[in-house]
């Protein structure tokens, strides 16, 4: 049988064999960091055995876990934060405005919206035909406002000197509707793009470190699982030698006992 390397593990000075454990230059650097803050004299041409290296890959486990687990809960506050400040509500501006509005406004409302319809147009076409047909024609014998119209043409005068400046007041309203809604949805991009950066940095982190560290994790749980299969078949390889011994024991008692009646 060919003779197995042995080696000396630096922390128990047992010997083993090199399966059965690592030298240092080959573990990951955050392992070794972590075994030499313990010993700090260990060189990378140092062996530990996979009981004493156990201990530091938990640890590193332990490590990686909890740093994760605190960088997202300080994600997780900001993001919390950031979603509760109120330091701008967001406001329903139709709804404000209606609050608000006096009863000059209203009626300038009203003015503007059934000035600007065609029932307005209708209505006043309507009007003007039925003055000029009456006072043209002299129908029911009244003539009070005979051509040219005069009277109709003060009227329409004065309906176009009020209705101007009503439909002024009605256009500072929308403009100021505008204005509301526009400060409204600043404010609502501010804050979506407050809450988006940190969603982002959520993202960052989950790609950028938890992925990573997953994956590492993943990699040192298969190699504690290599770790304990070895010991599984040292152990069956010592009870096999074991077993081994205890038959030709009992053959050499067997052939002891034929062998004596013979003598
Ligand atoms: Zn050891």
């Amino acid at each position: 049988m060919a003779e197995e390397k042995t080696a000396i593990c630096f922390i128990d000075h047992q010997k083993h064999m090199v399966i059965d454990g690592r030298y240092l230059k080959d573990l990951e650097p955050a392992t070794r960091n972590l075994i030499k803050s313990d010993y700090p004299s260990a060189k990378v041409t140092d062996f530990i055995c996979d009981h004493d290296l156990l201990k530091y890959q938990l640890m590193r486990v332990d490590g990686m876990v909890r740093s994760d687990v605190k960088q997202t809960r300080k994600i997780n506050r900001r993001l919390t934060r950031a979603m509760q400040s109120d330091d701008y509500e967001i406001v329903d501006v139709n709804e404000n405005l209606e609050k608000t509005l006096t009863f000059g406004q209203r009626v300038s409302d009203a003015v503007a919206r059934f000035g600007g319809s065609w029932g307005f147009i209708g209505v006043f076409t309507f009007v003007l035909v039925a003055w000029m047909f009456v006072n043209g024609a002299g129908i029911f014998g009244i003539k009070f406002d005979p051509f040219p119209f005069i009277l109709l043409n003060l009227a329409l005068s004065c309906i176009a000197a009020i209705q101007a400046p009503i439909i002024m007041m009605s256009q500072n309203r929308a403009a100021d509707r505008d204005r509301m809604n526009s400060e409204n949805d600043y404010h609502v991009n501010l804050k979506s793009e407050h809450e988006l950066r940190i969603l982002h940095a959520k993202l960052d982190n989950l790609t950028q470190n938890q992925l990573p560290h997953t994956l590492e994790i993943q990699k040192l749980e298969i190699e504690i699982l290599g770790q304990i299969r070895n010991e599984l078949d040292q152990l069956h390889r010592n009870q096999a030698t074991f077993s081994g011994d205890n038959q030709s024991d009992e053959k050499e008692m067997k052939t002891g006992q034929k062998t004596t009646p013979k003598e």
